[in-house]
């Protein structure tokens, strides 16, 4: 097996507040636009790299900032989306992209079977292997678990520009969606999409279907705008406006939803 990651590069994620006694459980897929060494740059410009096609700009830190608020697990991938997307079934087009948007990853454009397994078995699935094994412990301890799966997007996309400052993102169960939907639309001011700019899928992700509805975990996706989290203070903000919509979902809980 190819080896990607050399022994003094950061492992494939991270884990936050690993022993957070909240039911609320953090995952940030597109956490880092970081590279493994051993594939140089991809063929990617150091520009672009630093653009949304490499990651989520801004939401690690929201990431961070909120399971420090809720006293909540959260995990972080380790490294960027155009290795190989962590919110991605492996093995189909968009999992190890050639294109994204308008610009050509010269780095993806032939990619063995070694070399994607590689990626899948390095990168991706200590990720994942990370999160089921905390789910099932957390099941066996019989604790309550919802999950939230943290995702920002770009202000415009094909030169439009997106009115929303988040989108509250499900699939098949909007139970808690509903839910953060009423608390962030409360707040004047905010204009907050309904499963936009994206909906969650079986086709388009991942991390939700597999880990959130398979295993009947009350779920959401959130993503939040860029622009809006370019500085350590908008983090904060957005971190605490979740937060406290969160603490009041969990207190009013009995009334919507038996967990
Ligand atoms: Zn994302």
């Amino acid at each position: 097996m190819l080896r990607l990651l050399d022994l003094d590069e950061p492992p494939a994620f991270r884990v936050e507040r690993p022993n957070g006694q909240s039911p609320y459980f953090l995952t940030c897929d597109h956490a880092s636009a970081r590279i493994p060494r051993s594939l140089g740059s991809l063929g990617v410009s150091a520009a672009d790299l630093q653009r949304h096609i490499a990651w989520d700009i801004g939401v690690a830190g929201v990431t961070v900032k909120l399971a420090d608020a809720l006293d909540a697990f959260a995990i972080l991938s380790g490294y960027s989306r155009l290795v190989i997307d962590c919110n991605r079934q492996p093995g189909i087009p968009e999992s190890i992209v050639r294109q994204s948007e308008t610009t050509r990853i010269p780095g993806n454009e032939v990619v063995t079977v070694e070399e994607a397994a590689a990626r899948q078995q390095q990168l991706f699935l200590p990720y994942h292997n990370r999160i089921r094994t905390e789910l099932e412990a957390r099941r066996a301890q019989q604790r309550h678990t919802i999950l939230i799966s943290m995702h920002s997007f770009t202000p415009r996309f094909h030169q439009v520009p997106r009115p929303w400052h988040a989108g509250v993102l499900y699939n098949k169960d909007a139970r808690l969606a509903t839910e953060l939907l009423r608390h962030l639309r409360a707040e004047p001011g905010l204009v907050i999409g309904d499963n936009e700019p994206y909906a969650v899928s079986d086709t388009t992700d991942y991390t939700i279907p597999v880990h959130g509805e398979r295993r009947g975990l009350l779920h959401v996706g959130i993503e939040l705008r860029q622009d809006l989290l370019a500085t350590g203070a908008g983090q904060s903000e957005w971190a605490e406006r979740l937060a406290r919509a969160f603490i009041s979902i969990l207190r009013s809980g009995d009334t919507w939803c038996k967990f």
